[in-house]
């Protein structure tokens, strides 16, 4: 694993053999923002690896997010960018973070809550 995956490997909230999930440095105003990155040093992701790990992590914030909805946004500048990753955010975010989220490809999925 890279020195920078190790080096935050204490603030991992999720960890396996492929992959783990972070909270966001910068949390642009949102109470929560994760991403999952992958531990290959590799900006793209076999297909098929790339669904499974994209179906994961939708579970995941499903139990993860406490509100009816979060988004799950296409790569943009990250901490890791030679690592692939994707985030995942609510909608709590600043003005200009909420007017980017809705410039950038994204896909909303109901959580656990939102299910009821
Ligand atoms: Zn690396």
């Amino acid at each position: 694993m890279c020195d920078i995956l190790k080096r935050e490997k204490k603030e991992f909230l999720y960890e396996d053999k492929q992959c783990f999930i972070v909270k966001t440095k910068n949390m642009k105003g949102h109470k929560k923002r994760v991403m999952i990155v992958s531990k290959e040093h590799s900006k793209t992701l076999d297909r098929t690896i790339e669904k499974r790990l994209l179906g994961f992590f939708v579970v995941w914030c499903k139990s993860y997010f406490d509100e009816p909805t979060f988004a799950l946004v296409e790569p943009t500048y990250a901490t890791h960018p030679e690592h692939w990753h994707r985030i995942a955010c609510d909608w709590n975010g600043t003005k200009k973070e909420i007017k980017q989220l809705h410039y950038t490809p994204h896909i909303a999925y109901s959580t656990k809550e939102g299910e009821k």
